[in-house]
This record gives C-alpha cells, sequence and structure tokens, in this order.
C-alpha cells in the first residue's frame, strides 16, 4: 500500500488517462491525492481519489496570454508552467511534508510535479499524454513555421524564468530536459508498443500499457447506414466553419451524423440542423465511438486511440505538430486518410473515398485488437506501484549512437578529404563533390540511423 501523489496539468486530455491509471490505484488499496483543478474534480473524485485544488495558484491572465494558451503556443505554456509552480512552492513544500509522498505519478507537461519530485527526492512516475517523443520519434512531428518561430523566440524568455526555479531549490534542468521523454526515467505511455513510433528506442523503463480507459463498451457496428463522428477535441474545437463544412458535405449522405462542438461553440446559430445531422457541445465519446463507421478528427492522442480501441477508422484533420505525429501514424498502420481538402466538397470526397474502402475498416480492428492485448490500468497500477525501476538491458539510444559513430565520422572525413583535394589540386569538381557531401551528411545519419534502428528493432522484437 503506497502513498502516491498525482500531478497534471489543466487539460482533459492529459487528465482522463490518468484518473482511469488512478482509480485502479485507489481499487487496490493505495493512498491517492490528486492536485489539479476544479473543472476536474468531478472526475478525480469519481475515481476515488482525494482532490486537492491547485486553482488559487493559477496566475492572473493578460487577455494577450490567454490568447496564446488558447492557440497552444508551446513557449507561453511553458512559461507559464514555470510561474504555477514558483507560486506553489510553499504549499507543495508543505504538502511533501504532511502527506510524505512514496511515489509521484505526474503528467509530462506539468513541471510543479516532476520538479518536485527530483527536489524531494521522491520517485517519478511520468504520465505521457502523447506518444513518447525522443530524437527519433519526434521525427513525428511537423511543425508549422509559427510553430518554429514561437519556439525559436521563446527561448530566451523561458531561460530566464528558468533561472528563478533554481533559486528556490529546484534542481537544475534546461527546458527540453523537463519536457522530453529520456530512458532513465519510469514513464507510462497509453498506447502500444506497435502504435508508438520508433518504439525499440525506448528502454524498459517504459511502459505502454495501451489505452487508459475503464470501460466494458465493446465495438458493435450493426445498423441500418453508417454512423460518421465528428470531433475537434476539447482545446482548439472552436471551428464554426469546419463544422458548417461537414454539415453541407454531409447533409445528403445515406449516414447518420454527430458533431461534438465543444462549449464555445453556439449550435443555435446554424439553425435547422439537416434531418441526418446532430450536433452537441459534449458527447460520450467512447459510446459514440463503438458505433462509429468513420470519424472526422483532430488526432488528439486520446481520440485516436479511443477511435483505434473501438475499432472506427478515421478521417484526420490534424492542427498542431503533435497531432500531425499521430495522423502520421494512423496513417502509416492503414487505419485512415488524411482530410487534404477541407471544403465542403473535399470532405464528401474523402468521406464516401473511406466508407467504400474495406481495407481501413480492417486495419482499424488489426489496431483494436493490438490495443485491447495490453496490460491496460491494471498493469500501469502495478508499474507505478513499483517504482523506481531498475534496467538490466542497455539503453537502445546509446546503443544506435554508438553504431552511428563510425559511419558518420567516416562520412565527415570523406567530405573533408574531398574539399582539401579539391583546393589544393585546383579540381572544381572534387571541391564541390566535397561541399555537397558536408550538406548531406545530416541525410546521411539518419538513413544509418535508420538501417540501424531496423536491426535492433528485429533484435528486440518489437
Ligand atoms: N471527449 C469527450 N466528449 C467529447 C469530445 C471529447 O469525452 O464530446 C474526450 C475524448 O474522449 C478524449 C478527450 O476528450 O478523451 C480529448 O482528448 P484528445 O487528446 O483527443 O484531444 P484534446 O482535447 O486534448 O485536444
Amino acid at each position: 500500500m503506497k502513498r502516491i501523489a498525482c500531478f497534471c496539468i489543466p487539460a482533459h486530455g492529459h487528465t482522463n488517462p490518468m484518473t482511469a491509471v488512478a482509480a485502479e490505484l485507489v481499487t487496490r488499496g493505495n493512498t491517492v491525492r490528486f492536485y489539479s483543478f476544479r473543472a476536474f474534480q468531478d472526475k478525480i473524485e469519481s475515481a476515488g481519489a482525494e482532490f486537492v485544488s491547485l486553482d488559487n495558484y493559477l496566475p492572473e491572465l493578460s487577455e494577450q496570454e490567454e490568447q496564446a494558451l488558447k492557440n497552444v503556443k508551446i513557449s507561453e505554456m511553458t512559461v507559464q508552467d514555470i510561474h504555477i509552480t514558483i507560486k506553489l512552492t510553499d504549499f507543495l513544500a508543505e504538502e511533501f511534508k504532511n502527506f510524505r509522498p512514496d511515489i509521484i505519478y505526474c503528467d509530462s507537461a506539468c513541471f510543479w510535479g516532476k520538479l518536485s519530485a527530483w527536489k524531494y527526492n521522491v520517485p517519478l512516475v511520468v504520465s505521457t499524454s502523447t506518444f513518447a517523443f525522443n530524437r527519433l520519434s519526434s521525427q513525428y512531428m511537423k511543425h508549422s513555421p509559427a510553430e518554429m518561430a514561437d519556439m525559436i523566440f521563446g527561448l530566451p524568455k523561458i531561460s530566464r524564468e528558468m533561472k528563478k526555479l533554481e533559486a528556490l531549490g529546484y534542481p537544475r534542468k534546461g527546458v527540453l530536459e523537463l519536457v522530453s521523454s529520456d530512458n532513465k526515467t519510469d514513464s507510462v505511455v497509453y498506447t502500444s508498443k506497435t502504435f508508438q513510433p520508433y518504439a525499440a528506442s525506448f528502454s524498459d523503463h517504459y511502459l505502454f500499457m495501451g489505452p487508459s480507459l475503464r470501460t466494458n463498451i465493446v465495438p458493435d457496428k450493426e445498423k441500418a447506414r453508417p454512423l460518421i463522428y465528428i470531433s475537434m477535441g476539447t482545446v482548439i474545437n472552436d471551428r464554426p466553419d469546419f463544422y458548417q463544412h461537414c454539415m453541407d458535405a454531409l447533409k445528403d449522405a445515406d449516414a447518420d451524423v454527430i458533431i461534438s462542438c465543444g462549449k464555445s461553440v453556439d449550435i443555435a446559430s446554424f439553425g435547422t440542423l439537416p434531418q441526418n445531422i446532430r450536433m452537441y457541445p459534449s458527447v460520450n465519446q467512447l459510446e459514440v465511438l463503438s458505433e462509429t463507421d468513420l470519424f472526422i478528427t483532430h488526432c488528439g492522442m486520446n481520440s485516436v486511440s479511443e477511435s483505434l480501441y473501438m475499432a472506427a477508422p478515421m478521417l484526420l484533420y490534424p492542427q498542431t505538430g503533435e497531432q500531425h505525429a499521430v495522423a502520421r501514424r494512423v496513417h502509416e498502420l492503414g487505419a485512415g486518410e488524411y482530410l487534404r481538402d477541407d471544403s465542403a466538397e473535399g470532405i464528401r470526397t474523402a468521406v464516401s473515398g473511406i466508407l467504400k474502402t474495406e481495407t481501413y475498416t480492417e486495419a482499424a480492428r488489426r489496431c483494436c485488437d493490438d490495443l485491447r492485448g495490453c496490460c491496460g490500468t491494471e498493469g500501469a497500477a502495478q508499474f507505478i506501484e513499483n517504482a523506481p525501476h531498475t534496467s538490466e538491458s542497455p539503453d537502445p539510444l546509446k546503443e544506435l549512437s554508438r553504431l552511428n559513430l563510425p559511419f558518420s565520422l567516416l562520412f565527415r572525413v570523406f567530405a573533408a578529404v574531398l574539399i582539401l583535394t579539391g583546393s589544393i589540386l585546383k579540381i572544381k569538381g572534387l571541391w564541390i563533390a566535397g561541399i555537397a557531401a558536408c550538406i548531406l551528411a545530416k541525410p546521411f545519419d539518419r538513413l544509418v540511423t535508420q538501417m540501424h534502428y531496423k536491426k535492433l528493432e528485429k533484435r528486440l522484437k518489437v
């Protein structure tokens, strides 16, 4: 029986998988204290955990800051994470003294939980509500130029804020160390090894537990005509333009349509809805997905996992870098197709293409079997109770770097020799070839990494 402190940022997509695991931890007799925010209180208390509100420690935001958060601006989220951590310092010092947690189970983006675990030397298990991202799997992320600019220009401000943390006794960490996954930290990931990109590059400190759901609902697709479900998730879902295009595309289709539009869209503004379309601020997504034949999704990790768990193929409409990574994996596994044209005509064509093609449904069914074969919340609870874990096997990422090094060095020496020889002997062709080799060094490294990764994957049978 352990005392387990859970920490999460105020976001449904991050909190939902943790509450399902928390419920299992409680069932197994552990004392679980969940530090969160009032919007999630009911969920947490119905999981049987003790809810502690951190609402009073949320900073007052200017309109500009609020807008940046709504648009999921990474730099602003990071700065706010740091501000909350600073405000929470005294409160958490008291809590750690009184509650004396044996283990911290903390969302990967929640700085105050992670930093406190390190500060007070309590074993940490990180909850990873997206894919686990290391230098290989992060290649799946496709950042827009605006996201890239935000990260680059936001860095100096983030570094300044990070310095304030050190002064409060938190360990010195780089921002990348704080947000990315490493092979030494015990981590729970809410997907399978099959779905996780580059799964073999993660050490056995990682538990790929499958979707974190506590449900008995199973897929049931028997009905007179197909059901199409549309949702943009719970964060960036204020998209009346997109919902209107979906309605225009599907109003005459021989299919039923359910749209979950979020709380900020005014449903009345769409007038009388077509007879085959229903629209709600929120639905019981698992129940709807169990009957869904096609899910038009923003590709949030939870939504996609739930869709595959319910064997529903997808039309992929990712908006952020992370969602692009998830979409790419669904596409690779054949369980969905990209929505490349989001006009009414484009949506109509894409929907009928997927509904007509059996292979998407077959792939979704295969993914469903794979995810349902994972260890689930029970396995995750055991993993958390037994933290910290030790690992006997070598770090796969370090092994890859070791294997790549000679190739990488040789290629660079080869490029240097070409340039030197070219300039000494005044042979322009050689000199240019040397420069080209320098430019190609990075893609060459990637190729070699791929080659070694494939071997590693085979050896580890992932
Ligand atoms: N969700 C829900 N009802 C809805 C829409 C969404 O319960 O009408 C839940 C969904 O089941 C999922 C979460 O909200 O667990 C959305 O998480 P996701 O990671 O897909 O997207 P985010 O909202 O974080 O962008």
